[in-house]
């Protein structure tokens, strides 16, 4: 009699257990499932949180050749910015003393420039395309996550790195965008005609911007050096670069006017029509 009751105890304390630890299992999943939604929404917005604050270095690679009145306008329109977390690489190609006496005023202005001076001899000159050799030294001095172009008879916008960095900033995935530019003395409009797998001749040099990574992933500009066809790396390495990086990344229009192309007589692109004649 003794053993049955004993039994009996044994088999209610064992059932009640049983229910004890299944309440408990059941909590355990609540809880779990509570902590694991906690987790994800505040990863979720820690995302948004630092994606709205984000403000990347932004390299601006600037090419310089005995300008001295027109590099000071170009450094001017970069150090002007709305957008201060940017770095300055001023990429000179063995200018005269005027030139490179502005350019020592500025360096000594202003910390966020860096300066390279080449040494190339004038009858290198026309064996490639200088601005392309040169965008390649800044590209491997930058620092910056994302890259943007100037030659020294152009400028920017005061508000274009802030709202090209906007513009990366609400579209994560795109890595090249480019913006509309004016250009004088005609006073026109260069157009952003959508999204583009074809940039060449439509896109200038110094309206586009794109991740660093993708020129570490597909390479850099192209000069010409030792080729034949020289010449068309003179006019048109910006184009063949372009072309390049958009067979991977698309490049996708900024609607709006950032910076202004200058286009006179003392050009690289003016002295190449007349050789051409
Ligand atoms: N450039 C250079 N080395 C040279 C000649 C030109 O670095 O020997 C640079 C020049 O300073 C300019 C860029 O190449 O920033 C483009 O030249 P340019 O403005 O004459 O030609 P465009 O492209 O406007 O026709
Ligand atoms: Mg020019």
């Amino acid at each position: 009699m003794k053993a049955k009751i004993f039994l009996k105890i044994k088999k209610a304390a064992r059932k009640s257990s049983i229910l004890v630890s299944a309440n408990e299992k059941r909590k355990d999943f609540r809880d779990f499932i509570g902590d694991l939604l906690g987790i994800i929404f505040c990863k979720l917005a820690r995302n948004i949180k630092l994606r709205q604050e984000w403000q990347p270095l932004v390299s601006v690679l600037l090419t310089s050749y005995n300008r001295p009145q027109m590099i000071r306008r170009a450094i001017q329109s970069v150090l002007g910015q709305t957008y201060s977390n940017f770095e300055l690489i001023i990429l000179d190609d063995n200018s005269n003393e005027e030139t490179r006496t502005v350019i020592e005023s500025y360096l000594q202005k202003d910390l966020r420039i860096r300066r390279y001076y080449s040494e190339v001899k004038d009858e290198d000159r026309w064996k490639e395309a200088r601005y392309a050799a040169l965008f390649n030294i800044g590209l491997a001095m930058a620092r910056g996550e994302l890259i943007a172009y100037l030659t020294d008879d152009d400028g920017y916008l005061l508000s274009k790195l802030e709202k090209m960095v906007k513009f990366f900033r609400e579209h994560p995935a795109v890595k090249i965008a480019y913006n509309q530019q004016n250009y004088l003395p005609q006073n026109k409009t260069r157009r952003a005609y959508g999204v583009l797998k074809k940039p060449g001749h439509v896109v200038d040099a110094i309206s586009a911007m794109h991740y660093k990574s993708c020129v570490e992933e597909l390479g850099n500009w192209e000069t010409g050096k030792g080729k034949e066809d020289a010449d068309r790396y003179i006019v048109g390495a910006d184009d063949m670069f372009f072309n390049k990086l958009a067979r991977k990344y698309a490049f996708y229009p900024v609607r709006e006017v950032l910076d202004t192309r200058i286009n006179h007589k003392d050009t690289i692109s003016a002295k190449m029509a007349e050789k051409g004649k």
